[in-house]
Order: C-alpha cells, then structure tokens, then sequence
C-alpha cells in the first residue's frame, strides 16, 4: 500500500510502498484511510522537537472505512465493518489502570485519552498519511449522515480542541447552551478558529472573532458570511487597528467610571503562540472571565497575577478532548453543517501540501486518498 513516510527530520515526505497492515487484534480495527488533515503538530514533529523514532507517517486527524475489527470491539461502541469513521490521534492503547484510565469522564470503561502511557497516531505512532491505518476501536466516532471523510479529518483535532475549549469556557455545549455569552475569539482566522467560531454562533453565543492579517481576516470574513443571519452574532475585530478597550466597550456596552470589570467578554480562546494575542485577551475580558488558551509558545506566556488576584481572571488550557466529546462535536457539526474551509491534495502531493502550510495558506489542508 502507499504511505507517505518522514525518515528524517526537516525533510520531505518520502512516497513508499509499504506492507499492509495485518488483521487487527483485540480491540482494535483497520481503517482505509479516505482523507487525512495537516495539523501544526505535524509540522512540529516534523522539525524534531517531539518524538525522536523515525520513520513515521503522519496525520493525526484523518477519517476512512473500517475494513476489519479485532475479536474483542465492544459492541456499545456502534461499530462494524463498512462504517465511516473520524479518527483522532489519541489514545491508541491506554494502560486501563492507571488514574486516567480509571476516572475518564464518561468514556468506554477504563479507557482514558490522556494516559500517558497510550500511543498517539501519526506521533510515537503511524497514523493517517497512507492508505490503511491500524486504530483502537476506542478513539474513533462513526461519522454522521451528510458529511464526508474530507469534511470529518480536520475536525478530529482541530475541531475536537476548540469544542472542549468552548465548554472550558463555560458554554454549554448543546444548541442554544451559549445564549447570553460572549466569547471572544484571538486566532480566528485560523485551523481552530475558524471552526471555533462557527461552533460558538451556533451554540447561541456572541462571538468576537480577533486576528491580525488580511488573510486570516478575509477567511474569517467569509465564515461570518456563510452563517447568514446567525453571522449578525459575529464582530471581526482586526487587532492591528482596533484597541482592546475600543472593542471592548463597542461590543459589551460602556461601563460606569469604577465599574469598568463589570463590562467585557466572559471568556477569550488564546490560539497564537504570541503573547500579544494573550494580553489583547486578557484586557477583553469582565471580571471573574475565563482565558483559555491552546497554545503553548517555547519561551511561556507572561501572566500578570493581578489579573488572576483582583480580576478574578481563571486561566486554563486545553488538549483535544475526550471520546463522548468527539462524537457529540461530529453530530453536532453534521447537525449545524459546522465546516472547515479546507483545500485538498492528493497523497502524492502532500509535499507541495506542506510548502502551501510553511507559505501560510489559511484554512485547514486535507489529503484526499479517493483523488
Ligand atoms: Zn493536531
Ligand atoms: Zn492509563
């Protein structure tokens, strides 16, 4: 079978022939790949910052048939051969007894995606940039009617990270469970962005969608347009003209002199590694919000702990999500027709696909394996 293999570090991917995967044992299945998405982790891993074994293939959020299943798939997970399904990276092989395989919130028993002792695919794992991919039965969700494998690979990750983000930020993740909040978002016109901030109109929130070049702006811009009349919830801010303060009071009202934390965002998602996007943040928000952020840039943030002591201010992060949470963000992006503006590629291009990522092209970037 075809794989798009990284021997080494800052290098191209290498088109290869590959043995097949064999017949999967135990929990686990074989998924022809049907679309595989770019995500900056791959570009990081491909730098050599995280995992040093080589050679791997990439892709972390890809979507395919399953084509066989192991003896022992649960039959509560809904799964069979010939049904579609959105893969995630993690959590190939969970230890099950360690504490996050034993308190995993709601997900198949002992099952936990964020043990540290589970692989994760297209990382210490091989994972979606070829055509059949080995998977635990566990990490995937069966795709919902209506939507297609390209339309499934980038919200594996990309849109699994910002779902959790906004239920880290208070909303309710249910249709209408945003009513009477207002989010803002730093990075909107980009892989997770723009995605955020579809899902946060439509779970009923007031979105304040902030980035800071024309491209990024002008997606932005045509995801707004898209909503239709819901795109009336959407301000574009452009922070290299708008001061935090001015968007501030434009959007939540003018405060009262001394009362100036009465008036702000509830809570910002921090996307950019820049700690310019984390103070514009910071400076939205009303006393006692919440700043979630999802990068993590190598030289850290700087927090000012007044905002945390006299603000109120909660800071917390975010890494992709549990199992329920996929599945739930799939049928309600199939629901709500939630899409990633993509542009795809075929395998043999993923090359030309990762100079598009390096050169800054905007939306996400899918592998279409049925081109
Ligand atoms: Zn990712
Ligand atoms: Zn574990």
């Amino acid at each position: 079978m075809r794989a798009q293999v990284l021997e080494a570090f800052n290098t191209p991917y290498v088109l290869k022939d590959i043995p097949k995967p064999p017949s999967p044992m135990g929990k686990d299945i074989l998924v022809n790949v049907k679309a595989a998405s770019y995500c900056h982790t791959d570009a990081v891993f491909a730098s050599g910052a995280m995992w040093q074994d080589l050679p791997r293939v990439g892709s972390h959020e890809f979507a395919g048939v399953i084509v066989a299943m192991g003896p022992d798939v649960s039959s509560s997970l809904g799964l069979e051969v010939g049904t579609a399904v959105g893969v995630p990276g993690r959590a190939f092989h969970p230890c099950g007894t360690c504490y996050q395989c034993s308190n995993n919130d709601g997900d198949p028993e002992a099952y936990g995606v964020y043990c540290t002792k589970a692989g994760n695919l297209g990382l210490s794992r091989d994972g979606g940039f070829q055509e059949f991919c080995t998977v635990d039965s566990r990490q995937v969700a069966p795709i919902p009617e209506g939507m297609t494998a390209v339309d499934t690979a980038p919200l594996m990750c990309a849109g699994l990270t910002i779902w959790n983000a906004l239920g880290q930020a208070g909303v309710k993740l249910v249709k209408g469970g945003g009513k009477g909040k207002v989010v803002a978002i730093s990075g909107a016109g980009g892989g997770l962005g723009h995605l955020g901030v579809q899902f946060a109109a439509k779970l009923g929130c007031r979105v304040v969608a902030i980035d800071a070049s024309d491209s990024a702006l002008e997606l932005v811009q045509g995801v707004a347009g898209a909503l239709g009349q819901l795109g009336e919830r959407v301000t574009i801010v452009d922070a290299r003209k708008q001061s935090a303060d001015e968007v501030r009071w434009a959007v939540c009202g003018q405060p009262e002199t001394s009362l100036e934390g009465e008036k702000g965002v509830d809570a910002v998602l921090v996307l950019p590694e820049a700690q310019q996007a984390l103070e514009y943040g910071m400076k939205l928000l009303k006393d006692h919000g919440t700043c979630v952020t999802v990068s993590f840039p190598k030289e850290g943030f700087l927090i000012q702990p007044r905002d945390l002591v006299f603000r109120h201010i909660k800071m917390v992060g975010v890494l992709v999500g549990r199992n329920r949470q996929l599945r739930a963000m799939l049928n309600f992006a199939a629901q709500e027709n939630v899409r990633a503006v993509s542009r795809t590629y075929t395998l043999q291009e993923l090359n030309s696909l990762v100079d598009d990522y390096n050169r800054g092209t905007s939306g996400k970037l899918v592998v279409d394996m049925t081109q």
